[in-house]
């Protein structure tokens, strides 16, 4: 489902991503764990469309998003096409302020898929149901508190009926009581779809808990990849032991 293939990334100076190679079937779930500024969030960034490239092929859903190999581009019909399979959910929120969390929910299906307004709703409250807001329709996102923010943010990126969520670090900004509702939705979601997931994140037994495989990232490469087990209870790699002594 998420093919990345000598994909290589720079700012400037900084190389953050060095000919990475990745697969993520379909309906997997996956995690990626590792130091801040190590480039986890770019490998997201770049399955958005928010970040280009320097070298090598990006494919979702056996069709290219990025293909930098041999000086190729990717028409951008075909790339806003391939990018709509795709759902995310950043650190903060994101949620449109003057806009009541029903409108959030139902603006891009009714702009984006050209879903009828009645549908779009019907869609919206049920989603809103399975993340536990329904009586907050109304409510404009400033009235709720950031754990409610990042479950409407949840239930916006749903209403496009992706084949792929990336969730972003999506805990990082809350009170530490709030993280635990935010959580529990992703699990939920993570027990009961077919959706492919990767998720970057620093809630550890979290990512132990729900992944079928983590990812440890550090300086611009996969340092180690396997099943949760292996990862948390027996890693293999020096850089991987360090950094689970130093954040668990
Ligand atoms: P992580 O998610 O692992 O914390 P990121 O992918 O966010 O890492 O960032 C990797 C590195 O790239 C960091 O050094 C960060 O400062 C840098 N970086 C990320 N985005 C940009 C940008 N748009 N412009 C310049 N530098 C960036």
């Amino acid at each position: 489902m998420i093919s990345f293939s000598g994909v290589g990334k720079s700012f400037g100076d900084n190389q953050v991503l060095r000919e990475l190679d990745l697969g993520v079937a379909a309906g997997e779930k996956v995690s990626i764990i590792g130091p801040s500024g190590s480039g986890k969030t770019t490998i997201l960034r770049l399955l958005m469309t928010l970040e280009e490239p320097d070298t090598g092929l990006v494919a979702v859903d056996g069709e290219p998003l990025w293909d930098r190999r041999g000086g190729a581009v990717v028409d951008a019909k075909r790339q806003a096409a391939v990018r709509r399979k795709i759902g995310m959910v950043f650190q903060h929120f994101n949620l449109f302020p003057h806009m009541t969390v029903l409108n959030n929910v139902m603006l891009s299906p009714v702009r984006v898929l050209g879903m009828s307004r009645d549908e779009a709703e019907q869609r919206a409250v049920e989603l809103l149901q399975l993340v536990g807001l329904e009586k907050h329709l109304g409510h404009k996102p400033g009235q709720l508190s950031g754990g409610q923010q990042q479950r409407v943010a949840i239930a916006r990126a749903l209403a496009m009926r992706p084949k792929v969520m990336l969730f972003d670090e999506v805990t990082s900004a809350l009170d530490p009581e709030l993280i635990g509702e935010v959580l529990n939705v992703i699990r939920d979601l993570a027990r009961t779809t077919a959706m492919t997931m990767l998720l970057v994140t620093h809630e550890m037994r979290f990512a132990e808990e729900i992944s079928d495989r983590v990812l440890m990232f550090d300086g611009g490469q996969i340092v180690e990849s396997g099943p949760p087990s292996t990862i948390f209870q027996n890693p293999q790699h020096d850089r991987t032991q360090r950094f689970l002594k130093a954040v668990l």
